[in-house]
């Protein structure tokens, strides 16, 4: 499909919106009322930290909502004002953090069903509304959606868009994309529906294996059944790794997609010299800042003396897991908890660590002086954190 050319058609369409609808006024008091803290602001405006009795807490100099999401959950509230008889739909959560879904549950936004990872339109009707997350939805469901009837609002974050840019530039030159992602993230699977040959690595160890095949040094069997899933149809590693370009899961590690666009470069150059370089590899430069602040943020926290880590954000986050595995590498006790209600007034705490399944643990604040660190994924409102916050003072009080 020619997927510039749709997108160019649904942009002027009348039932397409993708820049809110002027009411950011109106709903700027819901919106601070759900989701901003005072709180959180003075502690801010206090070095980041907070003292009170035997309780230290030290936040990271950048956690929470990003501009994008912030920008995706507004449209949202607005689009509920604008359309306030209307039946509204979103094809998935708007950002990974259950209090902001609920809420929008509460506004009556319905969530489109999901059965056995397929999502089922069929209750959307002809004038519904149907909004789009800020990681964006594929080229396939924007069409079945525009085809319906619907009134389509499209929170998909800028930097997503860049991304999707991107990808159709490599279809256009039938060079390959490299997206650097998690292959069954919605923002991946909008962003590889957009792409034409493509090959989803999850991290630089993948990105290695990909290189060393470049140079002739692998299996086509063991590669195939490495990254079958991760490729798109009839994706062939001996015809389709000559012309390169790199993409991303906005919330990668910047740092680490910056390492394998390099990686690729110092592999092309190395298999087709310089000359040749520009016919086989096409540089990338529209990465998005928040993913990679949050964690130079975690990277100083940790760097300091705290005794426990507390990272907030939905199990579902990349960016928020990403946060979690930094402490984990350090060694430090680490809770990752989706909402402050995972600490309860017993001083138990149920919290997921990394890779496992939810469980709960006893005695999670120490006796005596404690340090907690504190950060949250670009989905979590400082409300969130604030109730968190809350509820390790009370703890800290017992
Ligand atoms: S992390 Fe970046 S790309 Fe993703 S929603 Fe936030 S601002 Fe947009």
């Amino acid at each position: 499909m020619d997927t510039h050319a749709f997108k160019r058609s649904l942009h002027h369409s009348d039932r397409y919106n993708r820049r809110g609808f002027g009411r950011a006024e109106e709903v700027a008091g819901s919106l601070e009322q759900a989701y901003q803290s005072s709180l959180i602001g003075s502690i801010r405006d206090n070095g980041y930290g907070l003292t009170h009795g035997r309780l230290q807490v030290r936040l990271a100099e950048a956690f929470g909502f990003c501009w994008g999401v912030e920008r995706a959950v507004a449209m949202a509230y607005e689009t509920r004002r604008h359309y306030p008889q209307e039946r509204i739909w979103i094809t998935n959560e708007i950002i990974h953090n259950p209090s902001v879904n609920d809420h929008l549950r509460e506004m009556d936004v319905l969530f489109i069903s999901v059965e056995g990872g397929v999502k089922d339109f069929s209750g959307v009707a002809s004038g519904d509304v149907v909004i789009l997350p800020a990681f964006g939805a594929t080229v396939q469901e924007m069409k079945l959606l525009n085809e319906r009837g619907c009134h389509i609002v499209d929170t998909t974050c800028p930097w997503v868009s860049k991304v999707w840019t991107t990808v159709e530039k490599h279809k256009k030159q039938s060079f390959t994309s490299i997206i650097h992602g998690k292959v069954k993230h919605e923002e991946t699977l909008a962003t590889s529906s957009f792409a034409g040959t493509y090959l989803v690595v999850l991290d630089l160890e993948e990105a290695r294996l990909v290189a060393e095949y470049i140079l002739g040094n692998g299996n086509r069997e063991s590669f195939m059944e490495r990254f079958s899933k991760a490729c798109s149809p009839g994706f062939d590693p001996d015809r389709d790794l000559e012309h390169l370009g790199v993409a991303n899961q906005t919330t990668m590690l910047k740092s680490e997609t910056e390492e394998i666009g390099r990686l690729f470069e110092r592999t092309m150059l190395s298999k087709y010299g310089p000359t040749e370089l520009n016919e086989h590899f096409l540089a990338f430069n529209t990465i998005c800042d928040a993913t990679q602040e949050r964690q130079d943020a975690m990277f100083s926290l940790v760097d300091e003396t705290v005794d426990l880590m507390v990272v907030i954000g939905g199990y579902n986050s990349s960016n928020t897991t990403h946060l979690q595995e930094i402490a984990v590498t350090r060694g430090i006790r680490s809770f990752h908890i989706d909402t402050p209600e995972r600490i309860h007034s017993d001083n138990s705490i149920e919290h997921k660590p990394l890779g496992e399944e939810l469980t709960v643990e006893e005695l999670f604040l120490p006796s005596g002086p404690i340090t907690v660190g504190i950060t949250s994924g670009a989905s979590t409102p400082d409300r969130v954190v604030e109730h968190v916050i809350q509820r390790l003072i009370a703890l800290s009080e017992n």
